[in-house]
């Protein structure tokens, strides 16, 4: 994700300092449980949180998905959507019951392995208890039909406006941190991440734009278009997207052959040649960095809400209500790498994915001739030391302000320190590494400094415990 107006984020971390910060997370679920407390053998209910401390009823805990097949139907006049989720997944403990994540939206039936279950709701928690208690490491499916006018979620201190926005002629779904329960119950959380199907029913005339690539060609059928995607690949949750509305739209490969869609709302008709170009050039160029593409096609939408940000939805990254530059182009594709295939399992390891990001914005810089990674870390590290990016370390992201710009800007420092400790070809070939390494898995913070010491044979400690935990400014 990158804020479009620096300002956006600096109002936000103003507020938090203020002491004012919306951020307040509802009362966790675990109070509700330790009313009834589980006995400690057998088949027992999984927890209401996946286990990030920061984030307690983010995701849930007891099961692993492996596929979602969701299959919606919006109608952009009345808001109104009609979703069916299928969600196969392998227990990871003895369960009687366990949760999905869902704000709003009302449920009319769950089964699991097709057999009616009793679910009930609490909060942006769906708890789900089975006819058949699930045994551990058994795969079982889950289905969920659902309805109602999803409703985005408000947070000030993370950025303001996520997850299913209703625009006039569709809809703009970006969902980070914790936004795709606001359209499809799901585990909400990085950690577990699975492949899709989407299908997603519009009035005919509307185009509606998913993860991965279209199986086979839109079906119009009584005035509604249904568009099939799938994302082959594993994809965390919040990288989901259903972007519908009218758009111009180009369609090709990049020069080095990577399929690609670039899509934009028609008040932006005027940049989707730009778009495109960019979009191709720049994944080719990531490709030659970081590694190989890790997914099967490229792009980028741009759509009219005017959130200020973009976020680099896996395959597609969403512009939300501006014509990109080649600086936020360069970061959100570089996401695809960084957050998306190598994806954190934790939010306050942030910097891993937002550090690298902002680093390949000053790579981008000085590919095109432009100002080098050394001249924009000198100017960042000419701050005063009183400046606030001091006094927050990147490695540690706050729940209250996780989109903190230091963890933007220290994190993309640390890379540079790095890259000056090790010299530049050590630097290219861990980051070529560690791409490769877990790609369509999970990453920490710990593993990347044991691979950075592992290959330039450095102790590198006390640089990342400078650069990542300290709150002030290295030397
Ligand atoms: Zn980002």
């Amino acid at each position: 994700m990158r804020s479009n107006k620096r300002w956006v984020a600096m109002l936000a971390a103003l507020i938090s300092v203020l002491g004012c910060s919306p951020a307040d997370k509802p009362p966790s679920l675990a109070d509700h449980r330790l009313d009834d407390p589980p006995p400690l053998t057998g088949h027992r209910p999984g927890a209401a949180g996946i286990g990030d401390t920061d984030f307690p009823t983010d995701g849930n805990g007891g099961y692993d998905v492996s596929h979602y097949d969701l299959a919606v139907d919006y109608t952009p006049m009345t808001k109104q959507l009609q979703g069916v989720a299928t969600i196969q997944a392998a227990a990871t403990q003895d369960l009687s019951s366990f949760n999905l994540d869902l704000s709003g939206l009302t449920v009319s039936k769950v089964s699991v392995n097709n057999s009616t279950a009793t679910f009930r709701r609490q909060g942006e928690e769906l708890t789900v208890t089975p006819a058949k208690p699930i045994d551990v490491k058994s795969r079982f499916s889950v289905k969920v039909v659902y309805s109602g006018q999803p409703k985005p979620i408000q947070d000030s201190a993370n950025l303001g406006t996520f997850g299913f926005v209703a625009t006039p002629d569709g809809a703009f779904v970006a969902s980070e941190p914790d936004g795709s329960k606001t359209w499809f119950p799901n585990n909400d959380h990085p950690a577990d991440k699975a492949t899709y199907d989407i299908t997603i029913t519009v009035p005919a005339g509307v185009t509606a734009l998913a993860n991965g690539e279209l199986v086979g060609r839109p079906t119009t059928a009584q005035g509604k278009t249904t568009f099939r995607w799938r994302e082959r690949h594993p994809m965390a949750s919040y990288l989901a997207t259903a972007t519908m509305g009218k758009f111009a739209q180009r369609e090709g490969r990049t020069p080095a052959g990577i399929p690609e869609i670039a899509a934009v709302d028609p008040k932006f008709k005027t940049s989707l040649d730009k778009l495109f170009t960019l979009t191709g050039e720049i994944t080719d160029y990531w490709s030659t960095v970081f590694g190989p593409y890790p997914f099967s096609s490229t792009g980028g939408i741009v759509d009219d809400f005017a959130a200020g940000y973009a976020l680099e939805n896996q395959t597609k990254p969403l512009y939300g209500g501006f014509a990109p530059d080649q600086s936020i182009i360069a970061h959100e594709l570089a996401h695809q790498w960084f957050g998306n295939s190598l994806s954190i399992k934790r939010w306050k390891e942030l910097w891993l994915n937002e550090g690298f990001a902002t680093y390949a914005e000053w790579l981008w810089s000085e590919h095109k001739g432009g100002k080098s990674a050394e001249a924009i870390f000198n100017e960042f590290h000419a701050r005063p030391a009183d400046d606030p990016m001091w006094a927050y370390p990147p490695g540690r992201a706050r729940p209250d302000d996780l989109f903190n710009l230091s963890v933007y800007n220290r994190g993309a420092m640390t890379l540079h320190a790095l890259r000056k400790a090790v010299g530049d070809a050590t630097f290219f070939k861990l980051l070529k590494t560690w791409t490769a390494d877990h790609r369509h898995g999970h990453v920490t913070t710990d593993e990347f400094i044991h691979l950075a010491e592992q290959l330039s044979g450095q102790n590198l400690r006390p640089l990342f415990d400078a650069w990542l935990f300290q709150p002030r400014r290295p030397a």
